[in-house]
């Protein structure tokens, strides 16, 4: 067993670093803006999976996830990287997996170079954690599907220009019956929702999208009809993997931040780091992040060794997301009343973890997966 990186992959993650800290200014309380989002894709974030010839760096798991991590770490701003991944893995990924030439030639450059940006629309109102109740619906009609129905939660949504939506084509068949189509914004009968007010990931736009009497052409359909579910759980290995690197990337820089508080600032005659119940609790934070960053690594490298990864992605989503929550909590407390300063950041991380326990399928839906993994 081999730890170490090859010089590739560490020049990637230096260079990932440098580019962010000198490049993507943001500005606090904002979302991101196109120009912003074009810089992401000079500097080759948007298609870091996508293969080559399509634009992209045809990176595999773990190289996609180290940039990913590299991200987060540079990025005060976890809003542009959650956008940036949910973009390439829950958009860009499903079309280069599964969709035929044409459709990735049409819209895989555009997606990796940033004149693009993608959304993926899976989540209704009925349709949480139990995604595959979802209800609307996609009836064919000559040369197109006409799709009806409402997304309550899409990221990325009030400013993308296509979207990953899975609809039922066949209700009857359930599981079996959802179908993955690429919808344009500009298609009549989409309708864009107002921009949510978040607590969290606040650069990030999100909204409802609803789909009214929706003409999407059968050739933007991604993969063959009913395989949507398939598609949707392939693209989510890739996001519950990869985009939980960024959380690594905040919990490094997070405790850096920490720790030099906790050696710089004086309380009872000490550095606050002496005294023991500080210490112990930044003990606390390198061990879940050196615990969650392997076992992360581990998911990424069995998903490119072409082996079962579930139970891997499962186990590195849900100890990533947990550390990140408590790593924020640790980091406020240590930090006391300038830990909810909100121009310090401190309390930002913390805000941005919390809803990493929700996306990409919640902490108990992960636990149902080792559960079931673990033959219960
Ligand atoms: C920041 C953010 C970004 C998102 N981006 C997108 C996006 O781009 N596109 C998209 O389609 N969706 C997106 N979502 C939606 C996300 O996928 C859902 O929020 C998530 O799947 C949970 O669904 P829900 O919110 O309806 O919660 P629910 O499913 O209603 O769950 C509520 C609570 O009940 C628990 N629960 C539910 N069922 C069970 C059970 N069987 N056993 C035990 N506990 C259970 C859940 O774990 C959770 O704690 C995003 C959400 C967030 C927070």
């Amino acid at each position: 067993m081999d730890f170490s990186w090859l010089k590739e992959q560490d020049e990637l993650y230096t260079r990932v670093i440098s580019q962010v800290q000198d490049r993507l200014h943001m500005q606090p309380e904002q979302f991101w803006t196109r120009a912003q989002w074009l810089l992401c894709g000079d500097m080759r974030l948007l298609g870091l999976s996508i293969p080559e010839r399509y634009g992209g760096s045809g990176f595999n798991a773990l190289t996609t996830a180290r940039s990913i991590e590299a991200f987060g770490y540079a990025s005060e701003d976890m809003g542009i990287v959650f956008s940036v991944a949910a973009h390439l893995f829950a958009c860009a990924m499903p079309i280069a997996g599964y969709g035929d030439e044409a459709l990735k030639s049409r819209f895989l450059p555009g997606l990796c170079n940033g004149t693009l940006i993608g959304a993926n629309a899976i989540t209704e109102e009925g349709a949480g954690s139990d995604i595959f109740a979802l209800q609307t619906c996609a009836i064919r009609e000559g040369d197109a599907y006409i799709v009806d129905g409402c997304k309550s939660y899409v990221s990325n949504g009030p400013v993308a220009d296509c979207f990953v939506v899975y609809a039922t084509t066949n209700p009857a068949h359930g599981y079996l019956g959802i179908t993955a189509l690429v919808v344009e914004k500009d298609t009549p009968g989409v309708i864009i929702g107002e921009p949510f007010h978040k607590m969290s990931l606040k650069s990030t736009p999100a909204c409802r999208i609803t789909f009214q009497c929706c003409r999407v052409p059968i050739a933007n359909r991604i993969g063959n009809e009913g395989q949507g579910s398939l598609i949707f759980k392939h693209s989510m290995q890739w996001e519950r993997s990869c985009l939980f690197a960024a959380y690594i990337g905040q919990m490094e820089r997070q405790l850096e931040r920490t720790l030099s508080y906790a050696r710089q600032r004086r309380q009872f005659g000490k550095a606050l780091g002496k005294h023991q119940a500080i210490a112990h609790r930044l003990a606390e934070m390198k061990l879940r992040l050196e615990a969650s960053r392997l076992l992360l690594y581990r998911a990424c490298w069995r998903f490119d060794q072409g082996q079962d990864a579930l139970l891997d992605i499962a186990l590195s989503k849900l100890a990533v997301s947990e550390a990140a929550i408590l790593g924020g909590l640790d980091a406020m407390h240590i930090h006391g009343s300038l830990g909810i300063n909100s121009e310090y950041g401190i309390g930002t991380m913390l805000c941005d973890a919390l809803p990493s326990t929700i996306f990409s399928g919640t902490s108990e839906m992960q636990h149902d997966i080792i559960a079931s993994e673990l033959g219960l």
